[in-house]
């Protein structure tokens, strides 16, 4: 079974970080003139952009500031050593690929570095091809990571109701194909909700569109906190949701279900007192594969069919199909 880990909603802030156009490079080194045969070389000669610190106290503080793909740095300086710098900017959660720069004698300290995360080391006295070559490969393996992370984001928001940060419809219908077919091969029960809102129309006109939305919100918070890990939780449509309970027979499938219908009843929605009872409530429909259906359509017909009875029954109830 896939883990349902996407249920989350998406961290725009991990876009933006995508977004690098051009590479900034800070040097950090106590000798003036390494910092300025770097910065003339690096940024004049090869278009880089560059920053420079004298030690690692005044990098750590620039990198607070603002963000730099490539850190360049002297392991031994005075005030804060490239050891120390390296762990605060991790412990800071600053994300930023580390070169180190070392003298042939101390390719140890170099290598100590590596361990604790740096991508790669330059040797002192350096060699400006060699420069070159380690920070386009850094600067390569940057780009394809956040390809990859980019690949991932937009797979993540192909599968995801933009509103709710559930699943939408389509990644739906895949998954409870996939899971019936995987109940139908291990001999597994698994459930299907479908859930409806009462009076939604209602409460829309009542307190307006934007409360309406955000409604669906805090319904979708409470769905994940009432679920398990491996429930599925789907935007089905406008205002209805599903629930696959993937190795979940009916009898828990109605625990599960009450405890959602009870937690939504209890939730301080805002202005619900407008609302036909007094309260903002759902409805669902349960459905159980074997025993109700067969197949996926099925299914869903029949939890459909289970939820249309729970709203002639007078709302804010659970129904199953079968008892
Ligand atoms: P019932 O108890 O029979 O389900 O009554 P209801 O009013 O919920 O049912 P109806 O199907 O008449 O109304 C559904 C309403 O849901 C109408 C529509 O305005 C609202 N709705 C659907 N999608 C959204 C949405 O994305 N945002 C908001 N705010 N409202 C939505
Ligand atoms: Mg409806
Ligand atoms: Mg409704």
């Amino acid at each position: 079974m896939k883990e349902p880990t996407d249920n989350d909603t998406v961290d725009f802030r991990e876009i933006k970080e995508l977004n690098h156009s051009q590479v900034s490079i800070l040097v950090v080194d106590d000798e003036q003139s390494i910092l300025e045969m770097l910065s003339d070389f690096l940024g004049e000669d090869e278009g880089y952009i560059v920053s420079k610190a004298p030690d690692g106290e005044v990098a750590l503080s620039k990198m607070r500031k603002q963000h730099f793909d490539i850190v360049l740095m002297d392991i031994r300086m005075p005030k804060m050593d490239g050891h120390t710098l390296i762990k605060k900017a991790r412990q800071l959660g600053i994300e930023t690929d580390f070169v180190v720069m070392t003298g042939y004698g101390t390719i140890e300290s170099a290598v100590k570095m590596m361990k604790m995360g740096a991508v790669d080391y330059l040797t002192k006295p350096f060699n400006l091809e060699h420069i070159l070559f380690v920070i386009e490969k850094t600067t390569e393996r940057r780009r394809l990571l956040e390809t990859a992370k980019q690949v991932e984001y937009y797979k993540k928001l192909s599968r995801m109701d933009g509103l709710t940060g559930l699943y939408n419809h389509r990644f739906f219908q895949q998954m409870l194909e996939s899971e019936i077919e995987r109940a139908k091969r291990l001999e597994h029960n698994l459930s299907l909700f479908i859930i409806d809102i009462d009076h939604f129309k209602y409460y829309n006109d009542s307190l307006g569109h934007p409360e309406g939305d955000r409604a669906l919100k805090n319904l979708a918070e409470i769905f994940r906190s009432a679920c398990r890990k491996y429930d599925v939780i789907a935007r089905y449509g406008g205002e209805e949701f599903s629930i696959i309970s993937p190795e979940t027979p009916q009898d828990a499938a109605i625990k599960l279900g009450e405890r959602i219908r009870s937690k939504v009843e209890e939730f301080d929605f805002f202005g619900e007192e407008c609302m036909p009872g007094g309260k903002f409530t759902i409805s669902l429909g349960l459905a159980s594969y074997p025993d109700d259906a067969s197949n996926r359509i099925e299914l869903i017909e029949q939890a459909d069919q289970a939820l249309y009875q729970a709203k002639e029954q007078g709302r804010n109830k659970l129904c199953s199909i079968s008892r």
